[in-house]
């Protein structure tokens, strides 16, 4: 079975004093069952990457461009996050697809760079609200893997998570059973699709806080979750290591 994996996205928060919450989740968790990883705005991945020094948590960026260097003015390449210390890289967050109209296309362009670069891509998917209302949401799902994963994808270079996008800062979570029946989606569409494909880590993300992640843990095919808003303090980010 794979390692489970605690993933953290600051979004657009933090900054160089925030990395004491780094010191913070070190001193409580300093060997923890499952693999950590924190992805804060790309300025502090080199910060936090050296406040961890031989510390168990990884770092990775939130975004990168799919193309290697160039004329690109404000973006990030996958290579430059690599050279300043991340080994992840979240892409296709439904904010970037949102905010940048970022497309699957985009995002498998943007995973073969992370691949080619070292990182591991961790690939976001999820629904609208509106989406599963109208009963769509498996079919919405099974085309954003579809399309978002590129080839070449193995269990060891990419991470999925499932971020339903009513669920994201919103305090709301989807039934246990809901969750279940999209992981349970997504394992069966990766065969194929990935090679190691029982191996993947399937991230549930969307409101995960210590209070709920138990539960969320021992849902089938969750191998993890990919949290926001309590990732930012130790104070919550701890408990749902923990729970792993
Ligand atoms: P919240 O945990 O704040 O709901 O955010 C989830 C998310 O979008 C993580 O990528």
């Amino acid at each position: 079975a794979p390692r489970k994996l605690a993933a953290g996205n600051w979004k657009m928060n933090g900054d160089l004093a925030a990395l004491a919450e780094v010191d913070r989740l070190l001193a409580a968790h300093p060997a923890p069952a499952c693999e950590v990883l924190l992805c804060p705005p790309a300025p502090l991945v080199q910060a936090m990457k050296a406040r961890i020094g031989g510390g168990a948590i990884a770092v990775g960026g939130q975004d990168c461009h799919a193309r290697v260097s160039g004329a690109h003015t404000g973006d990030v390449s996958a290579a430059l996050l690599k050279d300043v210390g991340a080994d992840y890289v979240i892409l296709g967050h439904s904010e970037r697809r949102a905010d940048h109209g970022e497309s699957d296309a985009d995002v498998a362009a943007k995973a073969t760079a992370a691949h080619a670069a070292g990182l591991v891509a961790v690939i976001c998917v999820g629904e609208t609200e509106a989406q599963r209302d109208a009963g769509e949401t498996l079919a919405v799902i099974a085309a954003q893997l579809a399309g978002s994963i590129p080839q070449g994808a193995t269990a060891a270079n990419t991470v999925i998570a499932y971020e339903p996008v009513w669920a994201i800062g919103t305090g709301r979570t989807p039934t246990s059973a809901q969750i279940a029946e999209v992981h349970a989606l997504m394992r069966e569409r990766l065969q194929g699709a990935v090679s190691g494909a029982d191996d993947v880590r399937l991230l549930y993300g969307g409101s995960v806080k210590p209070g709920n992640a138990a539960e969320i843990f021992a849902i089938p095919h969750v191998d993890g979750a990919l949290v926001g808003g309590a990732s930012l303090k130790a104070a919550d980010f701890g408990p749902i290591v923990a729970a792993l």
